[in-house]
């Protein structure tokens, strides 16, 4: 029997084990998958070492670990929207457990665009991140290097995060990074500011993503600035702005409420966080390459999309 396993903390309201046994079932293969709480890094490690030892085919991770774990892999691949690459990304999500070696992936940009990609190939040229954490980094990467897709001329993409060194590191770090040298849109304009720096930037922003826990069900924390404003701001312009907030509980936050009532394209992060699942499902139980995913893999789980999201929205979704 294959197991797999997702480990963070606090990891009581992790989607993973529902999203992985659901394809189990439909994949009829016979395995588990678990969530397992680890209190601090060194229990991560611990862990980790133990599901080497019991034969894991490899785990997820999520908050606060994604960092260490990308520390701890023998070897470290990103999976883009096409194909991984060497990553710079600073953080892990899926691990594969090989011949007792870890082979780091971060799955979280393809999710992120697998989930959208019908908007992103609107042209999509303008985009503002709100937050500078691991799914930033993730989102500014992946898009950094999108140029075959949506990136027309003069692209710009903006990060805004309340600690503003850390927007401007991710800036730098997508700058120097390797793989952007090599498939970087070099006409991308890359900018960073706080959160208030908003007001003057959403003018021509095509695509918003807030990747910022602000709107979780569980935060009493609003934006430092007014919604409301900040979306007439750029919709008296274009009207065309795509509104994408990574959080899924709730699956509509207060974000992507005045974007509904102001008639905007909006989505949340559920489809995302099926889809960043699809990939790490593939490499744990079916064993199969990571490298030809979206041509080979992809269609039988967009065949069981629409069932999973209704069984995740009708059974988990509003119940934590
Ligand atoms: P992270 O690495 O801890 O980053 C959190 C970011 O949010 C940082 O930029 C932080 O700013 C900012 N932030 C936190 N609290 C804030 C507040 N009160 N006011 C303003 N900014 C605040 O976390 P992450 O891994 O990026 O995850 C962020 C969110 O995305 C979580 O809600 C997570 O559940 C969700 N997520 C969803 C998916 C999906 O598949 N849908 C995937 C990954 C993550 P500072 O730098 O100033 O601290």
């Amino acid at each position: 029997m294959k197991k797999a396993a997702v480990i963070g903390n606090p990891i009581q309201h992790s989607k993973s084990p529902f999203i992985h046994n659901f394809w189990l079932k439909k994949f009829n293969i016979e395995g588990s998958y678990e969530a397992i709480k680890a209190e601090n890094n060194k229990e991560f490690e611990k862990t980790v070492l133990k599901l080497i030892e019991d034969g894991y085919t490899g785990f997820n991770v999520t908050i606060p670990f994604k960092g260490l774990a990308h520390e701890m892999c023998d070897e470290r691949l990103d999976i883009g929207y096409v194909s991984h690459y060497p990553s710079d990304l600073g953080a892990a999500n899926t691990i594969k457990i090989k011949d007792n070696k870890l082979i780091g992936y971060n799955t979280d940009f393809f999710g992120f665009y697998q989930d959208q990609k019908i908007t992103m190939r609107n042209d999509k040229k303008n985009v503002i991140i709100l937050g500078a954490g691991g799914a930033a980094r993730s989102i500014a990467f992946g898009l950094a290097n999108m140029k075959k897709y949506c990136w027309d001329s003069d692209p710009t993409l903006i990060i805004l995060n309340r600690n503003e060194d850390r927007a401007k590191s991710l800036i730098d770090d997508i700058y120097k990074s390797n793989i952007t040298s090599k498939k970087m849109n070099k006409d991308l304009t890359l900018l960073s500011g706080p959160l208030e720096d908003i007001y003057e930037r959403i003018r021509g922003c095509n695509l918003l993503v807030n990747t910022t826990p602000i709107g979780m069900n569980d935060k009493g924390v609003n934006f430092p600035f007014d919604i409301r404003d900040v979306l007439y701001g750029a919709n008296g312009l274009l009207g065309e702005l795509v509104v994408y907030d990574i959080v899924y509980n709730p699956l509509k936050t207060k974000l992507l409420e005045e974007a509904d009532k102001m008639n905007l394209v909006y989505k949340n992060g559920m489809g995302m966080l099926i889809w960043q699942a699809a990939p790490a499902f593939n490499l744990f139980f079916l064993e199969n390459d990571i490298d030809n995913f979206e041509e080979q893999h992809l269609e039988q789980y967009e065949n069981f999309f629409g069932e999973l999201w209704n069984d995740l929205f009708n059974n988990v979704a509003y119940n934590d």
